[in-house]
């Protein structure tokens, strides 16, 4: 009989399980849904490239991703960003060097742009990513959306677009659907819009892994040997206070206590008995996931690079932006990755592959030239119809819910403790927070 189970093989119950054995705690076993670890992470090929199908990037502030990394002597490169992205909001087009978008704005949509960056500046500083529901204005935040906020505090159309394009590129999901304090707490918790917007500098997109960042999950499960149990989805466990009662199609296991690292949104998926606190339950029902489809494409060589571009479009007229020159060095083909996100998902989703890679061609073909017509390959992702995900990147908090209920999301309910990305306070909604929930969750049982 194990001590602990942990119910998950993404980076979160990896992170768990790996930091309990580190502590001394052998009696650790890991049921995993899918015939692989990973979760969000995902593995797959182009063009004979290994690539990731789901998240892939590390910025330098995020620590515990990049210790696994250096660790596992997995190497990184930079995100190619030499020369000019293309942007286009509202039938305008500009070429500004790397991320530069300031090229867009008139004088008035500039000031507008500085006023939005002031007010959010003003609602993000007392904001903390511990108890963001402690902000002193968070019902107030929560009770509305980040579309009702850009009407009120963002004058002009263009800016207000801008907005709605970093709402569904970070959370696959429209401006209309997010509770304004939860993507206050969002980007606070990946250090700013600066760095959680940017592949420069410290920014969140500027380091991407040679053959892929899920062959590190690959590794960490490798490491686990007998104690990982693929294709063995959790259906119920039975609770009290003496320990827990895992049962899957095929078995049933006992242990002391249960780390769950599943999705925030698939909790309820499982049957608990006795049922969770009905505030954990209903709050976990009610948040949202993402939807996107990740998509890579691949040339003969990076041919947008003769013309100067870095491989970055940002435009609102198609619904396959962002995307970006993701290429290897080292290797001559050229590679970009991007997404249909949030509503262009679900608007592309039954179209099938070849029609959206017929959409994507378009967009380059208007942004880099003819050349674009001409891929080597083509491949794409949908989360949304991902069982075991439900979409991505992360689950989001509609309004009404984060103030009030947001705490039960890491609160342990008997011997039951909770992890997974959306439970960390730092880089929530990316690898790097998911390391960081599994390793917090594993800590309250080894402090206990
Ligand atoms: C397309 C895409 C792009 C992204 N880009 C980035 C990026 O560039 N950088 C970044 O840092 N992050 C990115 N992300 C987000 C990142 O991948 C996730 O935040 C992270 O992988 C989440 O890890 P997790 O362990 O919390 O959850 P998951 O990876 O979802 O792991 C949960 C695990 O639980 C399993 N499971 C679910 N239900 C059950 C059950 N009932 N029984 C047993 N097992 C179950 C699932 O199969 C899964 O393996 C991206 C995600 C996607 C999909």
């Amino acid at each position: 009989m194990p001590d602990t189970i942990v119910i998950g093989a993404g980076f979160a119950g990896l992170a768990a399980a790996r930091a309990l054995r580190k502590q001394g705690e052998h009696g650790v076993l890991v049921l995993e849904a899918r015939d692989r670890v990973g979760g969000r992470t995902k593995p797959g090929t182009i063009a004979g490239l290994d690539i990731d199908l789901g998240g892939m990037w590390l910025g330098p502030t995020q620590t515990r991703l990049k210790a696994w990394a250096d660790e596992l002597q997995i190497r990184t490169y930079s995100t190619p960003m030499e020369g000019k992205g293309c942007f286009r909001i509202g039938g305008k087009d500009h070429r500004g060097d790397g991320e530069d978008v300031a090229g867009l704005f008139n004088v008035v949509e500039g000031i507008d742009y500085l006023g939005a960056r002031r007010k959010l500046g003003k609602l993000i500083a007392p904001l903390d990513c511990e108890a963001p529901w402690d902000h002193p204005r968070a019902a107030e935040l929560d009770a509305m959306t980040v579309e009702q906020w850009l009407l009120s505090d963002v004058r002009t159309n263009r800016m207000r677009t801008l907005y709605r394009m970093v709402c569904f590129s970070l959370f696959c999901a429209e401006a209309s659907q997010i509770s304004m304090l939860f993507f206050l707490h969002y980007v606070k918790s990946g250090d700013g819009f600066d760095v959680i917007l940017s592949a420069l500098g410290e920014g969140a997109q500027r380091y991407l892994f040679h053959g892929g960042v899920h062959q590190i999950a690959r590794r960490i499960g490798e490491e686990l040997g007998d104690c990982l149990r693929l294709s063995q989805p959790v259906h119920d466990v039975q609770w009290n206070k003496a320990g827990v009662t895992v049962r899957t199609s095929t078995a049933t296991y006992h242990a002391a206590r249960a780390i769950v690292a599943v999705p925030a949104t698939q909790l309820n998926r499982i049957a608990f008995d006795p049922p969770l606190p009905m505030a954990k339950a209903a709050f976990h029902d009610r948040l949202s996931m993402g939807s996107a489809i990740k998509y890579w494409i691949a040339y003969d060589r990076p041919f947008w690079r003769d013309h100067g571009l870095n491989g970055m479009i940002f435009a609102d007229d198609h619904p396959c932006a962002p995307c970006f020159d993701v290429s290897p060095p080292g290797q001559e083909k050229g590679i970009i990755a991007g997404f249909f996100d949030g509503n262009n998902a679900l608007d592309h989703s039954d179209a099938g592959a070849p029609a959206r890679r017929d959409a994507l061609v378009e967009m380059l073909a208007e942004h880099f030239g003819e050349e674009a017509r001409n891929p080597v390959d083509y491949v794409d992702n949908d989360w949304t119809g991902e069982q075991w995900s439900g979409g991505c990147y992360g689950a989001y908090a509609p309004p009404g819910l984060f103030a009030k209920y947001g705490p039960l999301l890491r609160e342990p309910v008997g011997p039951i403790h909770w992890a997974g990305t959306e439970t960390s306070a730092r880089w929530t909604g990316y690898i790097d927070g998911a390391i960081r929930s599994g390793e917090r969750a594993a800590a309250e049982i080894t402090n206990a």
